[in-house]
């Protein structure tokens, strides 16, 4: 990948342009030169010129079919559908791979989450801290087991949870943390641990977005007790639909496993088949020919994180430099992220007031994928739902369902900033491509600069 960057230097002596352009060191007219572009760089797509970009990004999910379908054949050949060997030889590739001691699948990463909170004993009553910047199934995990979200602010060059911030809202009532490794950017652990050790509580770490992702020498989801991932169609080891929870504690694997199987007993959740359930669970089984599916992602895994992690440094050297946008930052104590989403800060004031949202529509327009990312979790309207229905009120007093306290308790100014005026994604498959496909992305983006008045 470092070829285009060198070539492009070499370009740049060999033409003494070098101080030219602001930036990427090129001015706007030399890159689509550069890059044969050959552009009316004074018309924004978004007003009818023509996009800087016309041509596709590598495609997503990926299937190749002399390489990932001969074990996918073999398990619909055999009849064997329902969870069996393959399963388990998915569960034992994952547990490896992510430096676990055990991993059980299930249906989704909703339920891996939902699973670990109910297995680890968090419900009524509880209290769970967790960012506001995520997917919904972050937080809709703790109040379908009965807890109440208690939401930290983040910390905006990372965009993930704040750990100087946690204590403050630790209560008599916390019984956990759920740290998100949100974008596929890992938290900080090392604090966040710290917290947790001193007031004993419970970490489970949402890993949805972050497969594969080291800090300190240690992959994300193994930290705490427990870690849960997605397989959806979206994420980075795609099957559809799947989840897995990895931990080292066997006892909560296997009532894990019990759970997610009728509450039938398994290892250490004793009993008979015959006498039936010893506990109450329900069914989250994934099938044979999802476990086939992933199995042939797998294989592809370890080398595009590494590809994302090489094209987000190139992407994020290549933007920092523009004014008004600042690529996200990783804590020092990361050696890999995930990259699910390649995020950066906007900043309207310096593109003459244009919006975010407008700036977002603008870039799409001239052919690089990206949106606006998450709205805050703590202002969506579940919470007042929740708060109002008959379980709440039955469980809760009416002091702990005292709703605008809670809104008060739980503002968090600097996820607002991020949801509705700063943040940028990049979706991860345009890692995927060649650092001269990430050029583009710096030119549209000066592109807009250059007409922010136009496009207001
Ligand atoms: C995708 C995702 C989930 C939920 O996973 P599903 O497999 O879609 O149920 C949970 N948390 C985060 C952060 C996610 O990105």
């Amino acid at each position: 990948m470092d070829s285009m960057k060198y070539h492009r230097r070499s370009f740049i002596k060999q033409n003494s342009l070098a101080g030219l352009g602001a930036g990427l060191g090129l001015s706007l007219t030399d890159k689509n030169w550069y890059l044969n572009i050959r552009r009316d760089v004074n018309i924004p797509a978004l007003l009818g010129g023509r996009p800087i970009r016309d041509h596709g990004w590598p495609d997503w999910p990926i299937w190749n079919p002399e390489t990932d379908e001969k074990l996918l054949l073999e398990v619909m050949r055999s009849g064997v559908w329902s969870r069996s060997k393959i399963v388990a030889l998915f569960e034992q590739k994952w547990a490896e791979m992510s430096g676990a001691k055990r991993c059980l699948a299930v249906v989704n990463g909703t339920n891996a989450l939902n699973t670990s909170l109910a297995q680890l004993d968090v419900g009524w009553g509880d209290e769970v801290i967790v960012s506001p910047y995520s997917f919904i199934a972050s937080v809709s995990c703790i109040m379908f087991n009965g807890a109440i979200p208690i939401f930290v602010d983040v910390d905006p060059a990372t965009f993930q949870i704040d750990p100087a911030k946690i204590e403050a809202k630790i209560s008599s009532n916390t019984k956990a943390i759920l740290p998100v490794h949100i974008l596929g950017l890992p938290c900080d652990m090392d604090p966040i641990m710290q917290v947790a050790k001193k007031h004993d509580l419970v970490v489970i770490e949402d890993a949805c977005q972050a497969w594969l992702a080291e800090y300190n020498g240690q992959k994300v989801g193994t930290f705490g007790d427990a870690g849960c991932f997605s397989f959806q169609n979206s994420k980075h080891l795609p099957m559809g639909e799947g989840g897995a929870i990895v931990s080292d504690d066997d006892d909560f694997m296997d009532r894990c496993f019990s759970y997610h199987n009728y509450g039938n007993p398994y290892g250490a959740m004793v009993g008979s088949v015959s006498e039936g359930a010893v506990m109450v669970g329900t069914k989250l089984r994934i099938t044979e020919y999802q476990a086939a599916i992933g199995l042939a992602q797998m294989e592809r895994l370890d080398k595009q994180t590494e590809m994302r992690n090489q094209h987000a440094k190139y992407l994020a050297s290549e933007i920092a430099d523009l004014p008004g946008i600042s690529p996200y930052r990783l804590y020092d104590k990361v050696d890999r992220a995930a990259f699910h989403l390649f995020p950066f800060r906007y900043q309207s004031e310096v593109f003459k007031g244009l919006s975010r949202d407008k700036f977002v529509q603008a870039l799409s327009a001239e052919g690089i994928p990206c949106s606006s990312g998450y709205k805050p979790l703590n202002k969506m309207p579940y919470l007042k739902n929740a708060f109002e229905s008959n379980n709440f009120k039955k469980f809760y007093s009416t002091e702990r369902l005292n709703f605008e306290e809670y809104m008060q308790r739980n503002h968090c100014p600097l996820s607002d900033k991020l949801c509705y005026d700063e943040a940028v994604w990049i979706p991860q498959y345009v890692l995927l491509g060649t650092t001269e496909d990430l050029d583009y992305v710096g030119i549209a983006i000066e592109k807009i600069q250059r007409n922010a008045e136009k496009l207001k």
